[in-house]
């Protein structure tokens, strides 16, 4: 059997269990690296050989998105990773980074639990890194930080291990303060702190990555990092080796971001008015699959043979082929022609995707982005806000 094969299999078994389960964005300022650490990712986890990482942008889809260099739509993608003894299934929605696709971003956040946000040492939190808090706190989404381009600190600005920490401490500052302001009425902190795991600091470029619990279980310290970054493409290697960025990150995901059984009671709320005493409310706060089918289509995709996929959470139920769903905002019923998952940006069928999971699905000929699709009929889901944002140009 193939290795792609074994890798859908996994992501089969895995499903089953929202436990095990993490579904996350990567979200950034443009350039601050979320295409090069999400190749990372999907190298760490055998998707894409470890060569083309950052190479093939392996999450742009679309022609476009590559010629202009940036991440138009939301391309999702599943990979397996085992933390602790347990293999996890991480579903990993891409966001795009360019302020005129604010829209797009908030969609991918209504899917996600988690939303990594990555910050450039070198220039620190910027205008859409607020942003992309904004969006991932509005909707229940908690935050970790991924500080980025470490190796600039040290290679270009030639900085010492004070004047490095310092910045790092700065950056660190910067996102809890913006965290801070934007959950004050909230009776959850989710600021974040290196001492908790919930920051990692590397370099999306070099491939290395480190957190405190990864570096008391490698041993390597800044001291380490320094020396090593600093004595060239060997000494980056070994960094590479000793403390891979896809290890630590993927560790990272699995120990902080909650599961879906963990986040659906918090999220439910936020996102539906709905009658929070009834069965449905119910199955989707248990993320019950044998409940009724919830789901809320965050992205519409044009495949040349399948027609419209439209991507998104499936909060409850089990999703498959031959379901006559409930489209809102329509009459009538869609009926489901397909289910599948995404690997590497390409999409998978399986027979059935259980609740807690993203879906991609064939056949919901009426839904758009934002719809909510379902076997009852049912209050919708709250529309989804835009933020707007300050005009930034791309340097
Ligand atoms: P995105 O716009 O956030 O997706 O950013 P990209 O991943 O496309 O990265 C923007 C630029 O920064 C590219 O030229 C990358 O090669 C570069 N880059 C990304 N990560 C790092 C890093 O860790 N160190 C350095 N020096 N450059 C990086």
């Amino acid at each position: 059997m193939g290795r792609r094969k074994k890798i859908v299999q996994e992501c089969e078994r895995l499903m089953d269990n929202p436990e095990h389960i993490r579904n996350i964005a990567i979200a950034a300022h443009v350039d601050h690296g979320k295409t090069t650490l999400s190749d990372n990712l999907l190298a760490g986890a055998g998707m894409i050989s470890n060569e083309t990482a950052g190479q093939q942008l392996a999450m742009d889809t679309k022609e476009d998105e590559q010629e202009r260099g940036i991440t138009i739509d939301a391309a999702n993608v599943s990979m397996t990773h085992e933390y602790e003894d347990t293999n996890h299934l991480i579903n990993l929605i891409d966001t795009p980074g360019h302020v005129d696709f604010g829209g797009d971003v908030t969609r991918a956040m209504r899917a996600v639990d988690g939303a990594l946000v990555v910050v450039d040492a070198v220039e620190g939190a910027m205008p859409q890194t607020e942003t992309v808090l904004r969006q991932a706190l509005r909707e229940g989404v908690k935050p970790a930080l991924f500080i980025n381009k470490v190796d600039r600190l040290i290679n270009e600005l030639q900085e010492g291990p004070e004047e490095m920490q310092q910045r790092l401490l700065d950056v660190i500052h910067d996102v809890n303060e913006l965290i801070r302001g934007m959950t004050e009425e909230k009776d959850y902190d989710w600021t974040v702190s290196v001492e908790d795991g919930t920051v990692g600091f590397g370099s999306a470029l070099y491939k290395w990555g480190v957190s405190m619990p990864s570096m008391q279980r490698t041993g390597i310290d800044f001291g380490d990092i320094m020396e090593l970054e600093r004595s060239g493409e060997e000494g980056r290697d070994e960094l590479q080796e000793r403390t891979p960025l896809s290890n630590v990150v993927l560790d990272m995901v699995a120990e902080h971001f909650p599961n879906p059984v963990d986040a659906q009671p918090r999220r439910i709320p936020t996102v539906w008015r709905g009658d929070p005493e009834s069965e449905l409310a119910e199955s989707m706060r248990l993320v019950d699959e044998d409940g009724e089918v919830v789901f809320m289509s965050t992205d519409i995709s044009m495949d040349p043979h399948a027609g419209e996929i439209a991507t998104g959470r499936l909060f409850s139920g089990t999703i498959e082929k031959g379901q006559n769903l409930y489209v809102s905002g329509t009459a009538g019923t869609n009926r489901v022609q397909s289910v599948g998952i995404f690997m590497g940006g390409e999409r998978e069928e399986v027979e059935k995707v259980p609740a807690g999971n993203i879906a991609a699905v064939t056949g919901l000929k009426d839904a758009i982005a934002g719809s909510t699709v379902s076997s009852v009929e049912m209050t919708p889901f709250e529309s989804i806000e835009h933020i707007s944002e300050p005009v930034i140009t791309k340097s």
